[in-house]
C-alpha cells in the first residue's frame, strides 16, 4: 500500500472516531451527508462572521443614522462593562438583564433575556467582544442577546468565525468542535498531493492550508486563498474522475453501420448542410462504423440545425437495417420532431412513429408490435414514454436524446440499455466554455455546430426600462396585427412575497458568504406570469393571451404550447419553461421582464426562440435595474450573437454555477462536491486547472504512476461516490 493511501485511510474512518462525536451526533451528521472524517472536513461553512473587523460605537451610530435603518448590519464591537448588570423579572418566567458598557467612542447597552447568569461574567471593567445587530431602544444604542466572548488583553479570539449549515442535533458549536477535532486527527492525511509546479503556476496554497482556512480562516485573505485552492481541486479532481472512469467504459458494439449515401436525404432538403453540419454527420458516421458503441454529444446553439444532423444519423442506421429512437423532453417537442421528420422519412420509404404519454392504448399496441418486428427498421420518436419497460425495440441501433440536460443520467442510460452496445447521440443547445468542457462532457466525444445556417435575419436586441411600457404594449399589438406572435417571459409564476425577515439569531448572522452568486444585486419587484397575463389582457383587449408555467401539469402545459404553436394564441406569457426548444417560426417578438434576474446564457437561449421564420424578429429586455452587473450582462447580449462568447462572459461574471447544475453529468457528481467551483469567477484559475488535467492525463492516463498516488486516491473516492454511472 502506498504511503499516501495509508495516510488518507483516516479520512475514510467513520465520524465516530472524532473526539466528541458519539452515535447520536454521528446520526445527525449522517443526515447532512457526513459519514466519514473526510466528509466532515469537506463539510464547509456556508458563511462566516467577520468578527475581526470590529466597529466602534460611533461608527455604528453613524451607520444607523446615515443609512436611515432600524438596525445595524451584523458586526462586532469590543466593549468594557461600565457598571454591574441589573436583572429583573418582567413577567412570570421572563427575566431581563441589562449591562451598561462603553468603548473609546461612546456608550451602549446590552440586553439579555432569560440569561441571568451573565451577571457572573459581565463584571465592571471586564472586556468582551460582542457580535450582533445594534438598534435604538428607549433612546439608547442597544444590542440584544449578542454572541459574546471575553476579550481581556491577550485573549485568543478568531477573527473570522464559520457558520455551518445545520440540521436537528447539530449546533454551530458541535460542528466547529467536531471539525477542529477532525483537523487535529487528520494531520498528515492533509499532506500535499499535487505537484509543486502545478501549485506555483496558479499561486495556490497547500492543501492542508486550504482545508484549515476554509474552516477557521486566519484572515479574509486566507479565506480567499483557501477558496481558490479548493475550487481548483474540485475542478481538477472531478475532471480526472470523469476522464478516468470514462476511459474504461468503451463498450463493444455489434451495431455496424456501413457507409451510407446520404444524397437521397439531403436532396429532399430545401437547403444545403452547413460545413459544421457536414463535419458532425461525418464524425457520427465514422463512430458508428467502428467496433465500439458511439457515445457522442452534438452541441449547437439554438437554431443551428441539430435536428437534421440527427435525421442523417437515423437515416444511415436505418439503411443498415437497424431501428433508431429519438427521445425529446416534452410532448410538444416530440410531436414537432415527428411532424418534421415523418414528412422526410416517408418520402424515403422509411417508417416513423410517435409514442408519448398521451398515445392511445390501441395505437400504442400497434407501435409496440411494429417495434418487435425486426424486418422493418423504424424511427421511433417520443418522450420519457420510450423508457417504459414494455417498449422493447428489436434491432435498435441508435438512441438520440434531444436537449439532453433535461434528462437525468439514469433516464438516458435506461433508454440506451435497451440494447447492449447501441450507439448514443445526445444533443445540447447549451454552449459550454472550453474550460469546462472536460467536466461537462466527461467521456463523451464532442461534435460542434459552430455557425448558424446562412440567411438568418439578425434579431434586433433592445434593453428598455419601465418608462417604455406603453410603447412596448403598442409594439406587441403591432406584431399581432401583422399576424405574428409574441412571447413574454416573467421570472416568477405567482406574486412574490417580500423576502423573509432577516434572522434574529446572532449565531446565524453572517457577513461573508462562502461564495457569492450575487444575482440580482438589486431587489426589484418581480413580474409574475399569472398576474401579468391579467394585466396584458386589460391593456390589449384585442389579443388572445394565455400563460404557461412550470407549476402546471404537463398535459395542461402541452395543450397551451400546442395552441400557441398552431397560432390560436397571439401572446404567450410564461416562465422559462419555453426555454426548451419549441419552434414557432411565426413568433417575432420576445420580451423578457425583469431581465436583471436572468443569466446571460439563459437570455441567449430565450432570444433563440424568435427569428426562426422569414420575418424580422425582436428581442426586448425590460429592466429597471441600476446594478452594474445587470447592465453589463444586458450589454453583452446586445453586442454578441455568439453562444460561446456569451457563455464565456457568463462564466467570468457569475462563475460556472448554472452550467454545472444544469448539466446532468455534473449533477451525478453531487452538488456539494462542486460547491466552490460553482462560485469561482476566476477564469484563469479554471483554465489552469483544465491545463493541469490535460498535462496529468497526457503523462499518466490511468493515474498509475507513484507520483500520482495521492491524486488517484482522491479520484477513486469521487468515482465511488458517484455510483460509477458517468456516461
Ligand atoms: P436546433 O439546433 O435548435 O435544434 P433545428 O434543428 O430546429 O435547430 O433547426 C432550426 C431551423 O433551421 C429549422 O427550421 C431547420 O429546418 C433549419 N435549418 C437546419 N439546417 C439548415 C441549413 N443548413 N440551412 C438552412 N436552414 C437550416
Ligand atoms: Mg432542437
Amino acid at each position: 500500500m502506498a504511503i499516501s493511501e495509508r495516510l488518507s485511510e483516516i479520512l475514510f474512518q467513520p465520524v465516530t472516531v472524532v473526539k466528541n462525536v458519539g452515535a447520536s451526533r454521528a446520526a445527525a451528521f449522517n443526515r447532512v451527508g457526513v459519514s466519514t472524517v473526510g466528509d466532515l472536513l469537506r463539510y464547509f461553512p456556508r458563511a462566516y462572521q467577520n468578527r475581526g473587523a470590529t466597529k466602534t460605537i460611533e461608527q455604528i451610530k453613524d451607520e444607523i443614522a446615515t443609512e436611515d435603518k432600524e438596525r445595524s448590519d451584523p458586526c462586532s464591537v469590543v466593549i468594557t462593562v461600565s457598571a454591574e448588570p441589573y436583572s429583573k423579572m418582567i413577567r412570570r418566567g421572563m427575566t431581563i438583564t441589562r449591562v451598561k458598557a462603553f468603548d473609546d467612542t461612546g456608550f451602549c447597552e446590552i440586553t439579555f433575556f432569560n440569561q441571568p447568569y451573565v451577571r457572573d461574567y459581565f463584571r465592571t471593567g471586564a472586556e468582551f467582544r460582542l457580535w450582533g445587530r445594534f438598534e435604538y431602544a428607549r433612546g439608547r444604542l442597544t444590542i440584544t442577546s449578542p454572541v459574546w466572548e471575553p476579550a481581556a488583553p491577550g485573549a485568543d479570539l478568531p477573527p473570522i468565525v464559520p457558520v455551518y449549515p445545520l440540521t436537528q442535533g447539530l449546533t454551530q458549536k458541535t460542528v466547529s468542535q467536531a471539525v477542529s477535532n477532525a483537523l487535529a486527527l487528520a494531520g498528515a492525511a492533509l499532506d500535499e498531493y499535487l505537484p509543486e509546479n502545478v501549485l506555483q503556476k496558479s499561486s495556490l496554497p497547500t492543501y492542508s492550508y486550504a482545508i484549515r482556512n476554509i474552516h477557521c480562516p486566519a484572515s479574509v485573505e486566507a479565506l480567499e486563498e483557501a477558496k481558490r485552492r479548493l475550487a481548483f481541486d474540485e475542478l481538477l479532481l472531478t475532471s480526472l474522475a470523469l476522464s478516468v472512469s470514462g476511459g474504461n467504459r468503451k463498450i463493444e458494439s455489434s451495431v455496424s453501420v456501413g457507409s451510407t449515401d446520404l444524397t437521397p436525404l439531403t436532396s429532399l432538403l430545401p437547403y444545403s448542410l452547413t460545413p459544421s453540419q457536414k463535419r458532425s454527420v461525418g464524425e457520427i458516421l465514422r463512430d458508428m462504423s467502428g467496433d465500439h458503441a458511439m457515445n457522442r454529444i452534438l452541441v449547437g446553439d439554438v437554431g443551428s440545425g441539430k435536428t437534421v444532423v440527427a435525421a442523417a444519423a437515423a437515416y444511415a442506421v436505418m439503411r443498415s437495417g437497424y431501428s433508431a429512437a429519438l427521445m425529446a423532453p416534452t410532448e410538444i417537442l416530440a410531436l414537432q420532431h415527428y411532424t418534421d421528420l415523418m414528412q422526410l422519412f416517408e418520402k424515403l420509404g422509411l417508417e416513423c412513429m410517435l409514442l408519448t404519454g398521451s398515445t392511445g392504448a390501441s395505437q400504442r399496441k400497434k407501435i409496440l408490435a411494429a417495434l418487435s418486428d425486426p424486418s422493418e427498421p423504424v424511427l421511433i420518436i417520443g418522450t420519457h414514454a420510450l423508457i417504459s419497460p414494455d417498449v422493447d425495440p428489436v434491432n435498435l441501433g441508435l438512441v438520440i436524446i434531444d436537449e439532453q440536460h433535461r434528462f437525468g443520467v439514469m433516464q438516458r442510460a435506461a433508454l440506451a440499455d435497451k440494447t447492449e452496445g447501441v450507439h448514443t447521440l445526445v444533443m445540447s443547445a447549451t454552449p459550454i466554455p472550453r474550460t469546462l468542457s472536460l467536466i461537462a462532457y466527461g467521456n463523451l466525444a464532442v461534435s460542434r455546430l459552430d455557425e448558424l445556417p446562412s440567411g438568418r435575419l439578425p434579431i434586433d436586441t433592445f434593453a428598455v426600462d419601465e418608462s417604455y411600457r406603453r410603447r412596448l404594449n403598442g409594439f406587441i399589438q403591432k406584431q399581432v396585427d401583422e399576424g405574428h406572435q409574441v412571447y413574454v417571459v416573467c421570472p416568477a409564476v405567482e406574486e412574490v412575497k417580500k423576502p423573509e425577515k432577516e434572522t434574529d439569531d446572532p449565531l446565524e448572522m453572517a457577513n461573508i458568504t462562502l461564495f457569492d452568486l450575487a444575482l440580482p444585486d438589486d431587489d426589484l419587484p418581480m413580474k409574475s406570469a399569472v398576474a401579468y397575463t391579467d394585466e396584458l389582457k386589460r391593456e390589449l383587449p384585442g389579443c388572445r393571451i394565455a400563460f404557461v408555467h412550470g407549476k402546471m401539469r404537463p398535459a395542461e402545459k402541452d395543450s397551451v404550447m400546442r395552441s400557441f404553436a398552431s397560432g390560436d394564441i397571439d401572446v404567450l406569457v410564461s416562465t422559462t419553461v419555453i426555454e426548451v426548444g419549441v419552434n414557432v417560426p411565426n413568433a417575432t417578438l420576445m420580451i423578457v421582464e425583469n431581465a436583471e434576474r436572468f443569466g446571460l446564457s439563459q437570455l441567449h437561449q430565450l432570444r433563440g426562440r424568435v427569428g426562426r421564420g422569414g420575418a424580422k424578429s425582436y428581442f426586448v429586455m425590460v429592466s429597471d435595474s441600476k446594478s452594474e452587473k445587470a447592465l453589463q450582462r444586458i450589454s453583452v447580449l446586445k453586442n454578441s450573437r455568439d453562444g460561446y462568447e456569451i457563455a464565456e462572459a457568463d462564466l467570468r461574471q457569475r462563475g460556472p454555477g448554472d452550467i454545472l447544475s444544469e448539466n446532468s453529468v455534473i449533477r451525478q457528481h453531487g452538488q456539494s462536491s462542486m460547491l466552490l467551483v460553482k462560485g469561482c469567477t476566476d477564469a484563469a484559475l479554471l483554465e489552469t486547472a483544465t491545463e493541469a488535467v490535460t498535462a496529468i492525463l497526457g503523462d499518466d492516463p490511468a493515474l498509475i504512476k507513484p507520483a500520482n498516488a495521492g491524486i488517484r486516491s482522491k479520484v477513486e473516492r469521487l468515482v465511488a461516490g458517484s455510483a460509477g454511472t458517468i456516461s
